[in-house]
């Protein structure tokens, strides 16, 4: 079997799971207690911190660890919206319609139920958000705008560090979901003028259940989760000691060893691109092409069904990932393929290989030869039906 499906999850880097395992065992304590085994635990998450903030460039005090990107999203967008509310009554939530449901869902329900006000950037063909509809869209009473910094479905980059400028300028507490983008890109919160950034241990071969909000010291931000004063009173809860010393040791890891990172796996998905744009007929790259996660690939073939294609492939050898959420016999397009403008016979047949550390040539070379194959088959099977 193949896996090529690196965004959805990364294998636990040996070396991280190496320094995470004293702390299941010999190295138990609570964080929070007095005595020397709630010492030496928490100098382990003091030290976790300090690798996290200069991985960031920020100070250790401004990392907030956090149970998951999906975690830190959250504590992004209903903290701030909480916080600027009763700081200066601000109730509009800026964000775009390309972002991950652990920011869209939280954004619709805090619509729904909690009386925030939520306006929706579009994205263009590929998948990016403008600047200029930043600076459009916002105003006075906007409590934060949240735009990701990369795309997990297209691996399309937005214009961040500008987005971040146009906010600053405004006053505004810019938020950004780096849960994809932390593998290959850079994370300096610092030159890219952020003031919350939302991380995910388990897509940069760190544990799963783990991850980490950056907060710019002086953002509004009251806390949905109360309790223990752990985590600056930002997020109570006794800290998980070995996930969170293994999440820094990966992003440290990420960090010195990026460039390396980048030249293994971009060559392979360059060949990939190239290779199924000439080989597929009725196909498509989605995303940036030059504005992309180096690891991404992302295509829609015509009439061809998604769900379909994923299954044979899986059944070929392969592990792909698709941007179609399949419901029970009606299957529709990803939020995503819909605000990048494709119709339903396009956007139902999206494919995405991300490759990683294990990805090698001949892996690459083994699923160009069975892709155009299995997508015509897919595409038959589908116009039968
Ligand atoms: N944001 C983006 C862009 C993601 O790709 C993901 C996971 O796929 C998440 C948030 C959620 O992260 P987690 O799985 O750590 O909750």
């Amino acid at each position: 079997m193949v896996y090529l499906d690196y965004a959805a999850t990364t294998p636990v880097d040996k070396r991280v799971l190496e320094v995470m395992l004293p702390y299941f065992s010999d190295s138990f304590g609570n964080p929070s207690s007095v005595h020397r085994y709630g010492q030496k635990a928490e100098a382990a998450v003091d030290s976790a911190r300090e690798t996290v903030a200069g991985v960031l460039n920020c100070q250790p005090g401004e990392i907030v660890f956090t149970s998951c990107g999906t975690e830190s999203d959250n504590l992004a967008l209903r903290g701030v919206s909480i916080g600027m509310r009763s700081k200066n009554n601000a109730k509009w939530l800026l964000t775009s319609k390309g972002e991950h449901p652990a920011v869209s869902k939280t954004a619709e329900q805090l619509e729904e139920h909690y009386g925030v006000q939520v306006e929706w950037l579009e994205l263009d063909e590929y998948g990016q958000v403008s600047p200029e509809a930043v600076e459009k869209a916002i105003c006075c009473e906007t409590a934060l705008v949240s735009v990701m910094y990369a795309n997990n479905e297209i691996g399309t980059i937005n214009p961040i560090a500008q987005i971040a400028e146009v906010c600053r300028k405004q006053g505004i507490p810019f938020h950004s979901d780096a849960v994809q983008a932390a593998a290959y890109l850079q994370v300096d919160v610092q030159a890219l003028g952020i003031d919350l950034l939302s991380l995910g241990g388990h897509k940069f071969y760190g544990p799963k259940g783990v991850g980490a909000l950056y907060v710019r010291k002086g953002t509004a931000l009251i806390p949905p989760q109360t309790g223990g004063g752990q985590e600056s009173a930002l997020r109570a809860g006794t800290q998980n000691v070995p996930y969170i010393v293994g999440f820094a040791e990966a992003l440290r890891l990420t960090a010195e060893e990026r460039e390396q990172r980048i030249l293994h796996v971009k060559p392979l998905r360059d060949q990939i691109i190239g290779t199924i744009l000439e080989e597929v007929t009725d196909s498509l790259l989605t995303g940036h092409p030059i504005s992309r996660l180096p690891q991404h690939a992302s295509f829609v073939f015509k009439d061809v069904d998604g769900n379909l294609l994923l299954t044979l492939l899986d059944a070929a050898g392969f592990a792909c990932s698709s941007g179609s959420a399949c419901k029970t016999g009606n299957p529709e397009p990803s939020e995503v393929m819909k605000a990048i403008g494709l119709t339903r016979d396009w956007g139902l047949g999206s494919l995405r290989i991300t490759l990683g550390s294990g990805t090698s040539p001949a892996h690459v070379d083994a699923l160009l030869r069975e892709l155009p194959k299995l997508v015509e088959k897919a595409r038959k099977i589908s116009r039968k039906q």
